[in-house]
């Protein structure tokens, strides 16, 4: 077993749509560890250059933007967790398609995911976390406790993204969608930093046909059985 610092910590990486989040969330409630979304401090960044109709392939104005943006990852494990940027809850506004659209172009520069991992990093170094993203396992903490990774079928990563967009009320055609989420997915994958990547220790588990439950069980049974 290898616990940093401040105590163990769990990475859940994937591609998008896999389930990460959602299970990341679940999993540290019960182990009443802290929930840190990687992906939501990328769409924090996009959504404010967005707003301030900045040019999404200059990599300095982003790293500019950044710089000077505060992100904050809120949440104790009892309540839903919140993304505050510059003191605002922007938890609502961070999945909308424009958004979905622009993120991985802005998380794919040096400069930007530099100081992300900075600060992901710092985050992370309390101990009892579970944090979620790409890579995380790979590149961000790489000497996590215990590493997952989350797969599953492309058509049912589309239905659940549908799933979400529906509840914020948009209404998007699941074909595109699909076509979205392979292109994110190119993107993530073949970035020269940080790429989305399974690490060689990590546990995969394909969620294509099970239930969310099921995987978060799964998965505490598996940390708690490597840190006893
Ligand atoms: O996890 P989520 O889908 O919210 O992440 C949004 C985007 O943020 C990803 O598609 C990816 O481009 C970027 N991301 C990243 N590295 C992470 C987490 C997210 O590049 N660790």
């Amino acid at each position: 077993m290898r616990v940093r610092d401040g105590g163990p910590i769990v990475t859940v990486d994937g591609p998008a749509g896999a389930g990460k989040s959602t299970v990341a969330r679940k999993m540290a409630q019960k182990l009443g560890f802290l929930y840190l979304d990687s992906g939501a401090m990328y769409r924090a960044l996009a959504f404010k250059a967005l707003q301030h109709g900045i040019d999404l392939r200059d990599e300095s104005q982003l790293a500019g933007l950044l710089e000077s943006s505060q992100i904050d990852l809120v949440g104790n494990g009892r309540h839903e967790p919140q993304v505050w940027l510059d003191g605002e809850d922007v938890t609502d506004l961070l999945r909308t398609p424009e958004v979905n659209a622009s993120v991985s172009l802005v998380a794919g520069f040096r400069m930007v995911r530099e100081e992300m991992v900075r600060r992901q990093r710092s985050l992370a170094s309390v101990g009892r976390v579970v944090m979620d993203g790409r890579d995380i396992g790979t590149y961000v903490l790489p000497d996590a406790t215990v590493k997952f990774f989350l797969t599953a079928s492309l058509a049912a990563r589309a239905r659940r993204r549908l799933n979400d967009l529906l509840a914020l009320g948009f209404h998007p055609d699941l074909e595109v969608l699909g076509e979205e989420i392979r292109h994110r997915d190119a993107l993530d994958a073949s970035r020269e930093v940080g790429p989305l990547r399974q690490a060689e220790d990590a546990i995969v588990i394909d969620t294509t046909d099970m239930e969310v439950d099921r995987v978060v069980d799964m998965m505490v049974e598996y940390f708690r059985q490597r840190v006893s």
